[in-house]
């Protein structure tokens, strides 16, 4: 779903509204209805604080509102007096000031975005020390060591993050220090080395910066607060939000808390908490955690964790705490939680919460299981709609993609940029790829970074490794759009030439990798690949979706052979959206047919030639109408130009200038030269090719209809609709439909009980979609053939396009999406509704469909939904995406789907 601008609270004129709210505050509604304003975090900091009375420190959120205001025009007015009255509020609450010399209050600064974004600033930890009151925390905790350890990590977070000192000048005096005192871990330094870490990293601070380590505490939180609001706008941030999708327009939150201490003692801990389990969707708490620890430590693996099971043994009371306090997060958000706590001298906090991020079979398991109701007192559950919108199309993609069975050998860790597994030998320039791919090799390609030369390379390959990039790279972006499987910026991949090293280990050209696009893991070696085996509540949830979907939004597939609408029946396809005849004729045995029709120099040669195509393609009619038994089969007429049939014209002039040409060859140089075009997608293909071929269309419909009576005789059900590619004139598609209605009488004629055979048209042009009234007028049914009507309604050649300037159109924020993935909703989205309205004005029951590969995709979906579309069709692979995104499409629109995000 396109996570766009907040609507309601940035209209108002900013300057009356409040920019900062104290957890505490009391909100109109429910503090979980205000993330675009509180940020995800600050939102359920508050939900916990004042609707669920959970123990929170307390603490205040600086809304996005002032984060775009900042974004816009630098620093809001009246935002420091805000921030000074709830810092205020806070002290009298704690009882505590910032910066006091005797006993400080120390705060947490964190950002917060509505969708949890890594790639944001992070978080700042004990702000308000300064040389004052780091003495002042020593004498209250009786605890000099905790006090200046406090300290130290204090000034190496705000410089590192807030300054942008690199972190090396911090970790070198550290490592110094732990080795002059012969100290193993961190733990081990002393209060008194400590104390001198401190002094040298105020040093550093000054010499990287040119200015002192700020003391004053205010000072502090403006530069952390600024320094969030910043790096909304950071690198990082951008790219992560131009892969999933989220508005550059948002903004963040920034949260302000009262610092509570895991690391006070041995009566202290931090940990992180689920309530049930995130990757297998079991119904059990699950969570990680560490004694006398702070923060980071129990992600970040400096020690290892302990269990819940260990949390019970070491805190009785606390675990069952605990556990109520799970329980009370899922009956109120109805959903699984994770969660962040802290103990502090035996008391619980809790530090964060939202509904949990999790794996693909867990989504699908908690789904169907919160369906059933939970035991115990307060019981609740979720309806079949609910769960329905809490599986995503990438929980869906995760079960069904071929997986490593087992587990290999980890070489390296990348970005995972294009899900999916891939196994190949190593080639590191497109070339070799290619060339590699022409021997019939598996092909891996490795390079640094791929760019538009690469294309070609990239094409064959059935993985793609680069050590550099982000998630908007060259690679990733092309890998993406191809569902190519892909690992970008795996840095400690070093090329060399035709080798790579990590560590000490050596790949060479030619030896063998497998990826896994959808965890980054880079494996040495060859792994197996298994076809991905669905949980149980994946059949489920389909079954579910299709219930709803019924008689309202169809899902049929795009498929050539008998084979594929087999395989996509078997994925619930009711139907084929579009079968392209093009890609029989490119089969080899076939291809010399073709090209004799097209070399052909009397009448006579030509009908032979057709005549034995029309041979052929009966047969794959055949197969595919049977494995489409009883279910709606669109073919689609030839569409593309003819020189893709016909040698290429480089090859052919070279081979006359070294060789020379025999008699053939030199006919088919003349015929490739005649059919060459300056713009073949805009030229003489589609209904125009049948125009200037006569008797081509005609030979198609004969062989599809005799397929359709041979399988009729067997008693069988053949549901036949005849599609006209690329009309632009209500007389283009009159004669087309006559020529194909002739075929039809011919071969009813006689017939008692005639079956109703429909023609239709694809719309893929501006002018198609504009004048669809028209053209319904010679149609039974219209099928929108969305790539083609994002390349004319842009003018973007997609081949050029999307490898050469779409990385960089989405990261400037020029494009918000990738139009070739998801429908552009203005503009090509537009004509859809426009051609389906027209349309419909002229022939009521005309019926609508799509077979772009938008089909496909969940958010277009919506859309074709709401223009009233028939059926959707796409690859098979896709068709249970699809079949689940139809239904989400419905129940938006119903209403019924509760308002709780997945994400
Ligand atoms: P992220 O969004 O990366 O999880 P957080 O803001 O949640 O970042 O904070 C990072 C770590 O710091 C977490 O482990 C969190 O529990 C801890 N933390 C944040 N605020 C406080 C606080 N007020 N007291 C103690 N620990 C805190
Ligand atoms: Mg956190
Ligand atoms: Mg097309």
């Amino acid at each position: 779903m396109w996570k766009g601008p907040p609507t309601g609270s940035h209209c108002v004129d900013s300057s009356l509204v409040p920019h900062v709210y104290s957890f505490d505050h009391k909100h109109r509604r429910s503090p979980m209805e205000y993330k675009d304003l509180l940020g995800g975090k600050g939102a359920n900091l508050a939900e916990m604080t004042s609707v669920l009375k959970l123990p929170v420190p307390p603490g205040f959120t600086i809304s996005t509102d002032a984060c775009r205001a900042y974004m816009k025009g630098g620093w809001p007015a009246g935002l420091t007096d805000e921030i000074a009255k709830q810092v205020t509020k806070l002290e009298k609450a704690m009882g505590r000031t910032l910066g006091d010399a005797s006993d400080p209050l120390l705060v947490s600064v964190r950002s917060g975005a509505k969708f949890s974004m890594p790639g944001m600033m992070d978080t700042v930890l004990n702000l308000g020390l300064n040389d004052a009151s780091v003495k002042g925390l020593a004498a209250v905790t009786s605890n000099e060591r905790f006090a200046y350890d406090s300290y130290r990590r204090f000034i190496a977070m705000y410089g590192r993050i807030v300054l942008g000192v690199d972190g090396e000048h911090f970790e070198h005096p550290l490592e110094a220090a732990k080795s002059a005192a012969n100290a193993k871990t961190d733990a081990e330094l002393s209060a008194k080395v400590l104390k001198e870490l401190c002094q040298l990293y105020k040093k550093v601070v000054r010499e990287q910066t040119g200015k002192p380590f700020p003391q004053d505490p205010t000072k502090q939180l403006r530069g952390a607060v600024e320094a969030v609001f910043a790096s909304w706008n950071g690198a990082r941030a951008i790219a992560y939000r131009v892969r999933e999708r989220i508005s550059h327009e948002l903004g963040t939150a920034v949260n302000v808390q009262a610092m509570v201490f895991g690391n006070r003692d041995e009566l202290s801990g931090t940990g992180v908490g689920f309530t049930r389990n995130a990757a297998t969707g079991e119904n059990k708490p699950y969570g990680d955690f560490l004694i006398n620890a702070q923060g980071e430590d129990v992600v970040a693996g400096i020690r290892n964790t302990e269990t819940l099971e260990d949390l019970k043994r070491h805190f009785p009371k606390i675990h069952a705490e605990l556990i109520d306090i799970f329980d009370r997060l899922e009956r109120h958000y109805r959903d699984m939680c994770d969660t962040e706590f802290t103990i502090e001298q035996g008391k619980l906090w809790m530090l964060q919460t939202r509904v949990g991020k999790r794996t693909g079979a867990a989504a699908l398991k908690m789904a169907v299981d919160m369906t059933k109701g939970t035991k115990g007192k307060a019981k609740w559950k979720i309806s079949k709609q609910e769960a329905l919108m809490r599986v995503a199309a990438d929980h869906l993609d995760q079960v069904l993609h071929p997986q490593f069975s087992g587990r290999g050998v980890v070489l390296a860790k990348g970005l995972a940029a294009s899900p999916g597994a891939a196994v190949g030998k190593v080639y590191f320039t497109a070339d070799d790829a290619a060339d590699a791919d022409e021997r019939g090799e598996q092909v891996i390609l490795v390079r640094s970074e791929t760019s538009p030369e690469d294309v070609h390379g990239m094409m064959v390959s059935q993985g793609i490794l680069t050590a550099r990039g982000g998630l908007v790279s060259h690679a990733a972006v092309v890998a993406r759009g191809w569902g190519t499987p892909a690992i970008v910026g795996a840095d400690m991949v070093k090329i060399e030439g035709k080798q790579f090293t990590v560590g000490d280990i050596v790949v060479k050209e030619g030896d063998i990798i497998s990826l896994d696009g959808t965890t980054g893991e880079v494996v040495l070696g060859e792994m197996k690949l298994e076809a991905a085996e669905p949980p149980i509540e994946f059949t489920i949830i389909l079954e579910w979706a299709d219930q709803v979907r019924k008689g309202k939004l169809a899902v049929r597939a795009n498929a050539d052979t008998g084979e594929d609408a087999a395989n996509a029946r078997e994925l619930g396809a009711e139907g084929i959206g579009l079968c392209r005849t093009e890609h029989m004729f490119l089969a080899p045995d076939r291809l010399p047919v073709v090209r004799e029709m097209i070399l052909a120099d009397t009448v006579a040669d030509e009908e032979a030639s057709m005549s034995e195509l029309g041979r052929v393609q009966q047969i794959d009619f055949e197969e595919i109408l049977e494995a489409m038994d009883g279910l709606p089969v669109t073919i689609r007429l030839l569409d593309p130009p003819l020189h893709e049939f016909l040698p290429s014209i480089e090859e052919l002039k070279i081979k006359q200038a070294t060789a020379g040409l025999s008699a053939r060859e030199d006919k088919e140089l003349k015929a490739a030269e005649d059919w060459a075009e300056h713009n073949p997608m805009i030229g003489t293909r589609g209904v125009r090719l049948g125009v200037v071929k006569p008797g081509l269309y005609a030979m198609q419909v004969k062989a599809l209809l005799a397929a359709a009576a041979v399988l009729r005789q067997k008693g069988k059900n053949p549901i036949v609709e005849v599609m006209i590619p690329l009309t632009v004139t209500r007389e283009e598609l009159a004669l087309a439909r006559s020529w194909v209605q002739t075929e039809i009488d011919d071969a009813l004629k006689g017939m008692k009980k005639k079956p109703d055979i429909t023609i239709g048209t694809m719309i893929e042009t501006p002018r198609a979609a504009l004048c669809a009234d028209e053209i319904a007028e010679e149609a039974d049914f219209f099928s929108f053939g969305t790539n083609d009507l994002t390349q004319m309604t842009f003018g973007f050649s997609r081949d050029d396009v999307e490898s050469r300037m779409m990385p960089a159109y989405l990261e400037q924020g020029l494009l918000k999406r990738n139009p070739f993935e998801t429908i552009d909703q203005n503009g090509v989205g537009e004509l859809v509704r426009i051609a389906a309205e027209r349309g419909r004005s002229v022939k009521k029951n005309l019926k609508l469909g799509v077979c772009g590969e938008h089909g496909g995709d969940p958010e277009s979906i919506q859309l074709f939904y709401d223009a009233g579309l028939d059926y959707v069709s796409c690859s098979p692979f896709r068709v249970p995406i699809a079949r689940l995104a139809a239904a989400q499409a419905i129940i938006t629109r119903s209403g019924a789907g509760g308002k709780f995000e997945t994400k």
